[in-house]
């Protein structure tokens, strides 16, 4: 029978490489930085009616057009993996009500797996993480430059130095309709020369061309007229002071015009995160975001409402972080029986003194399989299980209610027996006076 594998572009994540470690870092760093900030975890769904992402995310884009893990529920329902998590949180805030007079702006953010059916290759995957964060309900420039200036400062915390924030602006609705206009008179001209995907979308959503990755829209892309020559006053105005405020706030940043991001529902400020370090390959993005003030209204709310936020990929961000150095490991003990008659009685000490041990917060791990010699216990309890101390209890240590303490690692070999009310104190390295059988007190 063929051997089952995971899907194409899934990823498992195992212990004893230092991974999972690696990714609780990040999951922790990512938290504080948000609690820091004012931001509270919101948990949505990891599938939503695909009518939400064609309407927040955009028929025309690639994510909808090709990217979505869609099925049909029993109930004959049409659902989507989520491929993104904005549209999820805005679905969300619309149904609970959450922003109102009496809460007037709300910072939310999340973690966790997106689903696009693209190509896999390093850095991008079919199953992938993103840390997000939004801010519903102020439009002030303000909030752009602050929570850029969060995802800035976040990657910082993860010691990456070498990226660059890409900004542009979008505009707003009429600044949007006048850059329409332009894009639709500029690409008329090169009908011809388009990919039949870009022509499709010429009358649809021009901008889509824009963020096309075929050879002949990129070719025409240089030309193209920029969003800077239709912004409006107040749409000019309004990047003119994030970017001073990301100035003010040391954030590093290029303005990049031809940055629109493939998403449909930004508008005004927009911006990616790039990594520099080439630690990425082709998949140099760690993030994007900007401003979403329409989506809203778009998916149901009564009122437009200005919103902000970003999404950060995980997987690409543990490929630029910097290893870092070893950790001094934590205490760990491992509890190995040895043959004795009745086993029994050494298990039940051995689950006892386990029990006071986690209580007192030290790692335990209790091996019970006697019927097999110590020595390639202790090189498993060592080199896979990771513990600093093997613990054993065998006929002597039960008659004298002690155990037997062996520290793993650094070239000591030498054993002692330590009586069980000081087994605590001895492995956090306070000395004590070792075994005294006579002073012992069973657990
Ligand atoms: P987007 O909003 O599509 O720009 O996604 C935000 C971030 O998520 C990107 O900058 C990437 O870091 C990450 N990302 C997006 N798609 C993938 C993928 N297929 N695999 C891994 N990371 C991804």
């Amino acid at each position: 029978m063929a051997t089952l594998q995971a899907v194409k572009g899934m990823n498992d994540i195992l212990p004893g490489t230092g991974e999972v470690k690696r990714w609780q870092d990040l999951e922790a760093k990512f938290r504080r930085t948000c609690v820091l900030y004012g931001f509270d975890e919101v948990r949505t769904p990891l599938c939503e009616y695909i009518e939400l992402f064609k309407r927040g995310v955009g028929e025309d884009t690639d994510i909808v057009e090709k990217e979505m893990y869609t099925f049909k529920d029993r109930g004959d329902r049409d659902l989507a993996l989520r491929p993104e998590g904005t549209a999820s949180a805005v679905r969300a805030a619309i149904e609970h009500n959450v922003v109102s007079p009496d809460n007037p702006v709300v910072r939310w953010c999340y973690l966790g797996p997106m689903f696009r059916a693209e190509r896999p290759a390093k850095g991008r995957y079919r199953q992938f993480h993103q840390f997000g964060a939004e801010v519903y309900g102020d439009n002030s420039p303000a909030v752009d430059a602050e929570v850029i200036g969060l995802a800035s400062s976040y990657l910082q915390s993860l010691g990456i130095e070498k990226f660059v924030i890409h900004v542009n602006s979008l505009g707003g609705p009429e600044s949007r309709a006048a850059y329409r206009e332009a894009l639709v008179a500029y690409y008329s001209l090169f009908r011809q020369r388009l990919s039949p995907e870009s022509l499709a979308r010429l009358d649809r959503n021009p901008l889509r061309i824009l963020d096309s990755k075929d050879p002949r829209d990129v070719e025409l892309r240089d030309l193209a007229p920029k969003i800077s020559d239709s912004l409006t006053d107040m749409d000019r105005s309004h990047f003119q002071r994030v970017c001073n405020l990301l100035r003010e706030l040391g954030v590093h940043f290029v303005v990049n015009e031809g940055l629109v991001r493939g998403l449909d529902y930004y508008t005004s400020t927009v911006f990616e995160i790039i990594d520099t370090s080439n630690a990425l390959g082709a998949q140099n993005a760690l993030g994007g975001g900007g401003r979403y003030d329409r989506l809203f209204k778009e998916l149901g709310g009564h009122n437009d409402q200005p919103a902000f936020g970003f999404a950060l990929g995980v997987e690409r961000l543990l490929l630029s972080v910097p290893q870092a150095a070893e950790e001094t490991p934590p205490v760990r003990a491992v509890i190995l029986t040895q043959r004795v008659d009745p086993h029994e009685d050494a298990c039940t000490v051995a689950l006892r003194l386990a029990k006071i041990l986690r209580a007192a917060g030290i790692e335990t791990i209790v091996d019970s399989r006697a019927q097999y010699s110590l020595k390639p216990r202790m090189r498993f309890a060592q080199n896979k299980l990771k513990a600093t101390h093997a613990l054993t209890i065998g006929g002597v240590e039960l008659a004298n209610n002690t155990v037997r303490v062996k520290r793993l690692g650094a070239g000591v070999h030498d054993a002692t027996e330590v009586s069980f009310h000081s087994v605590i104190e001895y492995l956090r390295g306070i000395p004590t006076t070792g075994c005294s059988p006579d002073e012992s007190g069973a657990p």
